[in-house]
């Protein structure tokens, strides 16, 4: 540190000078974030050892700086005084982030590290080769590693209570079991009711698509509704992200695929709904820990929105599917633009979460938010989490999963450690649907807008409401306060129900 920044320093008060180390971290958090993105996108295969190296010192000084005792003596010394409601919510959450930080030993930081990359390596091969031997003893290593990391942050029912609250604070598996309940039973029966009817024809999907034009749609669309590509772009990358360097730089990435119209498309939108909430963080919050989402189902709720909501609804396609016709002359001359839309609203049940429809994808996150409760309540062994899984499949969503590769193996999750992270995705559109209901109760033009392709009014109600609040209140208290309702599934259960029975006649 130079002299004068010193000196300049030394006059300040507590909470300035807070706001001055944290904004350092910040700045040293989005210089980490630059260098994964690249990573991810750009870097050349040899890079990869110096770039982790790289990134394991830029961590290990984020961690100093926030565990220092400087920064917890300011700490204490800025919450003795009088503070405003924002600095107030500044300190709450930054004493949350670096209290959670502290609990834990180095030691155990180190090997569950360690320990992760080697569940990683394991379950690569075991996914590949259908062999869930090869992953068993190494997810036994990480969920103890982890039972380990929940006592020391403390928890009130279950040790996973602990681990969900990196993503979602304030969640109890209890909780969430009362809440996905009833998801969970009206959605089976939805499904069922759906199998019973003849499915839309989507044989028409099954075409070339090129790829410079899809990307020219896509780009075309996110632009559309709100993305401000002067603080933003878009890259490929072989796993769809977006990512932050600042609110004037916030960027996503797509893979598109020369057989698949939609996926490249939906993809798109999913990481601009993504990107535009981070851009409307409130721009006098840069540089402090306000400028964050309050949770991931949060921040999931604005992807889904205007993935699923807007861009799969009937109301954007009467203003999107000529357009996309003249994208793709001649291929989609014979298709109806009812039929379009019933093709890309197909319900299909299928074992891969990722590619899941509106209604089967709850069904996948809630499967595997049971079989993680079992693990941390001590009902469920490792080694029975197959027959496990197979069991759920079948139950909820009548298939016979052939192979674990197609099973329990599909995800990454779990080999990093990262219990607690479903449910934020069912999460997201509990929140998105009561956000919608609220929205169609403040705009009753809101349909009309969206076949209009007007979605300014839509964008800037999102930005007072969810995008500028940051992280002042916690996500239940901030869809409470927005939507007027406690948390509850009932919204999405009745968009569900409305949206299918209107399309499967029945
Ligand atoms: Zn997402």
């Amino acid at each position: 540190m130079n002299k004068l920044h010193f000196r300049r320093r030394a006059r300040m008060n507590a909470f300035e000078k807070i706001q001055s180390l944290y904004g350092e971290i910040s700045d040293l958090g989005n210089a980490s974030a630059l260098l994964s993105w690249d990573q991810q996108t750009y870097m050349p295969p040899r890079g990869a050892t110096a770039r982790g190296m790289q990134l394991a010192t830029l961590s290990g000084i984020i961690h100093e700086r926030m565990t220092s005792p400087d920064l917890g003596g300011l700490i204490a010394e800025a919450s003795g005084g009088k503070l405003t409601g924002d600095q107030a919510a500044y300190l709450r959450e930054l004493s949350f982030a670096r209290d959670r930080s502290m609990k834990l030993p180095a030691a155990l930081v180190k090997e569950m590290s360690l320990e992760e990359s080697k569940a990683f390596e394991a379950w690569t091969r075991a996914r590949k080769l259908n062999d869930y031997g090869i992953f068993a003893p190494h997810l036994a290593r990480v969920i103890e590693l982890k039972k380990q990391c929940a006592e020391c942050w403390g928890y009130a029912e279950t040790p996973w209570d602990a681990l969900a609250t990196d993503y979602e604070r304030g969640l109890t598996a209890s909780r969430v079991e009362s809440i996905f309940r009833p998801l969970r039973e009206a959605t089976v029966k939805l499904l069922q009711q759906i199998k019973a009817r003849p499915q839309a024809n989507t044989r028409f999907l099954d075409q070339k698509w090129d790829i410079d034009r899809q990307r020219e749609f896509g780009l075309r669309v996110a632009r559309d509704i709100g993305y401000d590509m002067a603080a933003g772009r878009q890259d490929l990358a072989p796993h769809p992200f977006c990512t932050n360097f600042g609110m004037g730089d916030v960027r996503i990435t797509t893979r598109y695929s020369q057989t698949s119209l939609l996926d490249g498309l939906f993809g798109t939108v999913h990481e601009t709904g993504h990107a535009m909430y981070e851009q409307g963080f409130d721009p006098a919050d840069a540089r402090s820990p306000l400028a964050e989402a309050p949770s991931l189902g949060v921040h999931e709720s604005q992807s889904r929105f205007w993935e699923v909501r807007i861009a799969q609804s009937e109301a954007f396609w009467k203003h999107y599917y000529p357009i996309l016709r003249q994208y793709f002359p001649g291929q989609l001359d014979d298709v109806m633009p009812e039929e379009f839309y019933r093709a890309l609203n197909i319900i299909e049940p299928d074992f891969i979460r990722v590619e899941a429809d509106e209604i089967c994808y709850n069904l996948h996150v809630i499967i595997r938010f049971e079989l993680e409760v079992g693990i941390f309540r001590g009902d469920l062994s490792v080694g029975d989490i197959p027959a496990a899984w197979n069991k759920l499949y079948k139950e909820y969503l009548g298939l016979d999963v052939p192979s674990d590769t197609l099973g329990c193996l599909q995800d990454v999750h779990w080999a990093y450690g990262s219990f607690g992270y479903f449910p934020t995705y069912t999460l997201g559109n509990i929140y998105c649907a009561m956000l919608v209901e609220r929205m169609e109760r403040d705009m009753p033009a809101l349909w009309e807008m969206v076949a209009q392709g007007q979605f300014a009014p839509i964008l800037q109600w999102l930005r007072e409401n969810i995008h500028k609040v940051g992280r002042r209140h916690e996500s239940a208290e901030l869809i409470e306060r927005v939507t007027g309702m406690p948390v509850t599934c009932d919204p999405l259960i009745r968009h569900l129900a409305n949206k299918y029975r209107h399309l499967y006649g029945f």
